[in-house]
């Protein structure tokens, strides 16, 4: 049978049922990934690599724009996805794009305030955001991406017990792709 893509909600509605994810705990992508843009055969990631994760309702990904030069044909692709396809390393990707850093706010603060040895403990922690997008034709952003809180580089947190102990060993560096904004190749 020759492979066919199918978007999210096709593999939601398809009889028999197409199942989403399978491996070992049932989380892995069950289909390898590819750009949603019908006339881009980009691949993102391979089938099995990725891991679901649960949405991050406090982050909206801005509108989907399927194709760069008609803006209006937007809008495929909702602004809290019903999960999204998790990676922890750029290098399991097998194309991406990435935009330029933006900053991102969280709306509150999980370091206590009498920890003294911390920069800016009152502040909301300020986290570099980069979309990801379809390394071929541009469209995106396909989901995101998010390094630890600025200001906490390991290398200057020399009294924290850095690389691994301190507060910002534990931001785990996570690329997260929107289970409705790839199609899944089903099929040989
Ligand atoms: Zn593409």
């Amino acid at each position: 049978m020759a492979p066919q893509y199918k978007d999210y909600c096709e593999l939601q509605t398809a009889s028999p049922p197409i199942p989403i994810s399978s491996g070992p705990g049932g989380n892995n992508n069950a289909h390898a990934l590819y750009c949603p843009n019908p006339d881009c055969s980009c691949i993102v990631i391979k089938a099995g690599v990725a891991v679901k994760t649960p949405t991050d309702v406090s982050i909206t990904l801005p509108p989907y724009i399927t194709s760069p030069t008609s803006p209006s044909a937007a809008a495929a692709g909702s602004l809290h996805p019903p999960f999204y396809w998790k990676l922890t390393d750029m290098m399991q990707f097998e194309n991406i794009g990435f935009t330029k850093p933006v900053e991102h706010s969280t709306p509150t603060t999980s370091i206590s305030s009498s920890n003294l040895t911390l920069n800016n403990s009152d502040a909301p922690q300020q986290f570099q955001f980069r979309y990801l997008s379809c390394a071929d034709c541009d469209v995106g952003p396909l989901g995101y991406h998010h390094g630890p809180p600025t200001g906490q580089n390991p290398a200057e947190q020399v009294g924290l017990g850095a690389f691994g102990a301190g507060v910002g060993g534990q931001m785990e560096k996570e690329f997260l792709i929107a289970a409705d904004r790839v199609r899944y190749k089903c099929g040989a």
